[in-house]
């Protein structure tokens, strides 16, 4: 990034690796440090150059020779170290993973990327100022899109799993009177137990467990 600010930054000025979990880290520009750090955080930031740490379970952010940043660091939540379901996954225009399921379950699909490469495509992204991570979130788009159809699937088929079991499926059902036997629980038990069953209501547990 060109500006008067900006000074350029050496090769050699920030280890590769995060010195909490040793994960490797991508190269962030010092203007996205500028752009997200708090006041306090940004006033103490002395180290040349700055690396991202992507780890989800990490409570580091940014590292450089040195010196780490942690999460409160930050003015924004971090996407890669929040929990999974209501982040947001697109920091330029407000796009979350909950926006991404409602549209999902409206629609069928997400036009979610499209939308934001079109953003991108029209130079209207701010990437390195507005996204922890300094580059683009398509990657991260495409990710929560396909984990925002797998859950709202799983909503509307909560039975997938039995459908999909061919030995269920397949297998024939036993003729005469044994076939019955299965459903037919409290004629087995006559007439007296049948009552009694009827007298004691619902039993607590199911009670409990009713919608
Ligand atoms: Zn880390």
């Amino acid at each position: 990034m060109d500006s008067c600010c900006t000074v350029r930054s050496t090769e050699a000025g920030a280890p590769t690796a995060c010195p909490s979990c040793g994960k490797a880290g991508r190269k962030v520009e010092r203007i996205t440090l500028k752009a997200l750090l708090r006041s306090e955080a940004l006033a103490r930031m002395t180290a040349p150059e700055h690396r991202f740490c992507p780890s989800a379970g990490c409570p580091v952010v940014y590292f450089g020779q040195g010196e780490i940043f942690g999460r409160d660091d930050l003015n924004v939540p971090v996407f890669q170290k929040e929990p999974r379901g209501h982040r947001t996954v697109c920091y330029c225009f407000a796009v979350s993973e909950g926006d991404l399921r409602d549209e999902i379950a409206a629609t069928g699909r997400s036009m979610a990327t499209e939308r934001i490469t079109d953003l991108v495509t029209a130079g209207r992204c701010a990437c390195e100022v507005r996204n922890p991570q300094g580059s683009c979130c398509l990657g991260n788009v495409a990710m929560a899109v396909k984990a925002a159809q797998e859950a709202v699937r799983s909503n509307d088929k909560p039975l997938t799993v039995i459908e999909e079991s061919p030995r269920h499926a397949s297998a024939p059902r036993p003729r005469g009177s044994a076939g019955r036997t299965a459903l037919a629980g409290s004629e087995r038990d006559g007439p007296e137990l049948r009552d009694r069953r009827e007298a004691q209501g619902p039993s607590p547990d199911r009670a409990a467990f009713s919608d």
